[in-house]
């Protein structure tokens, strides 16, 4: 109960996102918070992130969408959002 990820900005909590819904961009701050900078800086974070986990299984990246068809490991790569 002490510790729940709360906002640092908002106050949102995963028991509360903020409307519209939104995710932890960093510890304690969310991504409807974050500026364009910081979404930026940390996508290209989790970006460097997947790209090791990617990497650290052998999976290619062209070989991704092919790789998704038998197994479902790359959520996480598939997950990079838009
Ligand atoms: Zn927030
Ligand atoms: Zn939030």
């Amino acid at each position: 109960m002490s510790d729940i990820e709360k906002c640092k900005r908002c106050g949102c909590d995963w028991y509360h996102p903020c409307e519209g819904g939104c995710y932890w961009v960093d510890d304690e701050l969310c991504s409807s918070c974050a500026t364009e900078d910081e979404l930026k800086m940390y996508e290209e974070i989790k970006q460097a992130h997947i790209d090791y986990f990617s990497s650290a299984i052998g999976l290619d990246r062209k070989n991704e969408s092919k790789l998704n068809e038998n197994i479902s490991v790359s959520k996480l790569a598939h997950n990079k959002g838009e």
